[in-house]
């Protein structure tokens, strides 16, 4: 077959090994890894994104002891036993054509244990408990170790293993003056820091033998005070290289960075320049990674020669079936991941198994089944949100007939709200994702059409996902013209003033603050954003300072904002763990006022006047021209008692359900589980 990304598809000769593909399905951690009795549910998982074209899987990180682990009894690859039950993993993915490397990660500082070990005795500020310095015994544990690790991989029936030397773990730790002071041969000169990586690589490649692959995984811009410079980069990449590597994957910031470097917000492909410089500095082939969304730009990447492979993470769980979509020319089709981290990564670091949320069976294969129903039934959907879309999209995908009645004239709900802020445009794809299947499985869509109760009586059962509406608050003066809601300022519905006062702070109040603020996305322009994060230049690596970062340069902010709400806590203090801390660094770049504890007291022409509670009681006029309520949402669910009343049976989902809390991933969620039980 032909394709329009020949270079993606072109099979890779390592000489004992050859990739079908050029595309990687980078290390995830699905929680999966850390209970034996999950590992019929890892192997599905696997297995489905072998079956849809993945070249070579990586596994989520396996500690090569215990001290390297995570947290007491996270994954670990140290013993016979654990690697006897890794073979249904690897037969899994081999059964489906792909290859399988299990990725050694030593944590490090960054462990939960307060056993862990580094480099030197400096506590991570992102982990609690201070690390123990290794003694020159214990480093060469450490090596043994990870060469241990990689025999019991290959005992395993893996194809290799990824050596985990990126997002600041132990092998960074080493690296970086910043978390090695260590005064012995393995700290002080840049060549003392690097022995460690080289010699882990060294030890593996002599265990396993020439025939396996060896990733390493090194980071090319540690975006932290007194990280590595480019020159120590380039010197240890050459060194990884000679040290028997087959291939290097280039990782860009520590996890305790405060720069983003795989949120919604970052420029997709924005790191490939700096692959590109690492690339001329070594022989064997090397791997682009973050934000490569989709199989346009993955091309791109590769036919530039910019990378000989792409690795893509995320967009693995939102469609295991990314690599045969793009082969066949069906990219309109695929499920596009929207770097929200909100149902992966925050689940991970919450401890619970990562999903995903425009896929709520990633990781879940097992468990939500959408299997052809034998008892097809005619069934409408009102409302055309991630709820009723996803619900629709899996019942027709699952033989029922749908029909889906959406009041507006376009699909989206409040997704087209969320496409409208800088940094969430990739909303959009989620969009078009389900325009599309809507076309494919043959639904029947009413646009600018509000269902009546006479609309419905004739299906089997109907699916009400109606959604919210701004909940206005009771507010004295809340009807002055100065008020409006943020679903009609943000659809440009209504002006909106240079002074704005945005009253409400969940996820909504501070994405419209960034959106206030902002003059135009920086998502466009990934120098632009480069300047606003203070990341280097890519023709500039050579002077940068450690670690790659520069001052930052911040646009001065489209329009003065002060954000408030009633709650004592900090602003944004309830959204996800990764990436509320982007948020908040947006709001204090942009100098949005933040006011929390406050009582509405009323709003007239001057703005909104408040009391500062926080014990002073004082009183504080927010002078604004526009207001804007961010207040939560109500739920739409006016039609349920009539068709109960009129003996349908009615299911309602989404916001219409529950609109505290209201969340895209529990609608998409919702919608896939009813779909699979209708
Ligand atoms: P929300 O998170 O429930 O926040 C509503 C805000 O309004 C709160 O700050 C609340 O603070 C205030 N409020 C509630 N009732 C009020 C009343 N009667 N009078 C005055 N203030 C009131 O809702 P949201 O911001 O609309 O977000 C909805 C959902 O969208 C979120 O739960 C999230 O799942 C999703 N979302 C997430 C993100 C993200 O993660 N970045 C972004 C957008 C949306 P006080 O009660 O303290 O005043
Ligand atoms: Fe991507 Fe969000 Fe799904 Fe994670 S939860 S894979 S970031 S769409």
């Amino acid at each position: 077959m032909t394709t329009e990304y020949p270079h993606l598809f072109e099979p890779l000769d390592l000489g004992h090994t050859t990739l079908r593909n050029r595309i990687v399905m980078g290390s995830m951690h699905t929680g999966l890894e850390d209970r034996a009795k999950d590992f019929d549910r890892l192997a599905a998982y696997f297995a489905e994104r072998a079956r849809g074209g993945a070249g070579l899987i990586i596994t989520g990180g396996f500690a090569p002891n215990v001290v390297g682990s995570f947290y007491p009894g996270s994954s670990k690859m140290s013993t016979q036993a654990e690697s006897r039950r890794h073979r249904q993993l690897t037969a899994a993915v081999h059964r489906e054509g792909g290859a399988i490397a299990l990725q050694l990660l030593h944590a490090g500082r960054y462990s939960y244990s307060p056993l862990k070990v580094s480099a030197s005795a400096i506590r991570s500020p992102i982990t609690p408990f201070t690390p123990i310095a290794l003694t020159e015994r214990g480093v060469r544990r450490q090596i043994r170790a990870f060469a241990r690790a990689a025999g019991l991989a290959r005992a395993a029936g893996y194809d290799g293993v990824e050596i985990m030397g990126s997002e600041g773990y132990l092998l960074n730790q080493f690296l970086a003056p910043r978390t090695n002071r260590r005064t012995d041969g393995w700290g002080g000169s840049p060549e003392n820091r690097r022995r460690m990586p080289v010699e882990v690589v060294r030890a593996v490649r002599a265990e396993v033998g020439p025939d396996f692959v060896i990733v390493y995984r090194l980071s090319m811009i540690d975006l932290v005070e007194d990280g590595q410079t480019w020159e120590e980069v380039v010197a240890l990449a050459t060194e990884i290289e000679a040290a028997g590597a087959s291939i290097i994957s280039t990782g860009i910031g520590w996890h305790e960075a405060r720069v983003p470097t795989i949120v919604t917000s970052v420029p997709r492909g924005v790191f490939v320049d700096v692959t590109a410089r690492l690339k001329q500095h070594v022989r064997i082939p090397v791997v682009a990674s973050n934000r490569l969304t989709m199989p346009q730009l993955a091309e791109e990447v590769l036919a530039s020669g910019a990378a000989d492979l792409v690795s893509l993470a995320r967009p693995f769980l939102a469609d295991p079936q990314w690599p045969t979509k793009a082969r066949e020319g069906r990219v309109d089709e695929i499920n596009t991941c929207i770097a929200c981290n909100q149902a992966c990564l925050d689940h991970t670091f919450q401890r619970k198994t990562a999903s995903c949320l425009v896929n709520p069976r990633a990781a879940h294969e097992t468990v939500l089944r959408l299997e052809p129903t034998r008892t097809a039934k005619r069934v409408a959907v009102v409302g055309a949100g991630p709820a009723g879309l996803s619900a629709a999209v899996e019942l027709a995908g699952r033989g029922h007939t749908v029909e889906l009645f959406e009041e507006r004239e376009e699909i989206g709900g409040q997704f087209l709200i969320a496409a409208r802020i800088p940094g969430k445009e990739e909303f959009a794809e989620t969009i078009r994702y389900y325009a599309r299947q809507l076309e494919l499985r043959g639904v029947t869509l009413h646009l600018g059409r509000r269902a009546s109760v006479e609309d419905l009586v004739g299906a089997d059962e109907v699916v009400l996902a109606t959604g919210v509406e701004p909940r206005i608050p009771q507010i004295e003066g809340v009807d002055h013209p100065s008020v409006v809601t943020y679903a009609d300022a943000v659809l440009g519905r209504v002006p909106v003033g240079h002074r704005v006062a945005v009253v409400g702070a969940g996820g909504i109040g501070v994405d419209v603050s960034e959106w206030l603020t902002t003059g135009s996305s920086p998502t466009l322009d990934p120098a632009a954003w480069r300047a606003e994060w203070g990341v280097v230049d890519p023709d500039l690596l050579a002077s940068a300072p450690r670690g790659g970062l520069v001052e930052r340069e911040v646009d001065a902010p489209a329009r003065r904002v002060t954000i408030l709400q009633r709650k004592e806590t900090s602003i944004g203090a309830g959204l996800g763990k990764t990436t509320g801390w982007v948020h908040r660094a947006a709001l204090r770049a942009k100098g949005v006022e933040q006011l929390t504890g406050v009582r509405y007291d009323r709003i007239d022409d001057a703005g909104l006047h408040v009391t500062l509670d926080g014990g002073t009681g004082e009183q504080r006029l927010v002078e604004a021209d526009t207001i804007i309520l961010c207040t939560g949402q109500e739920s739409v669910d006016d039609l349920a008692g009539p068709l109960r009343e009129a003996g349908v049976t009615v299911h309602v989902i989404g916001g219409a359900d529950v609109a505290a809390e209201l969340d895209a991933k529990r609608a998409i969620r919702q919608g896939t589980e009813l779909a699979a039980s209708i």
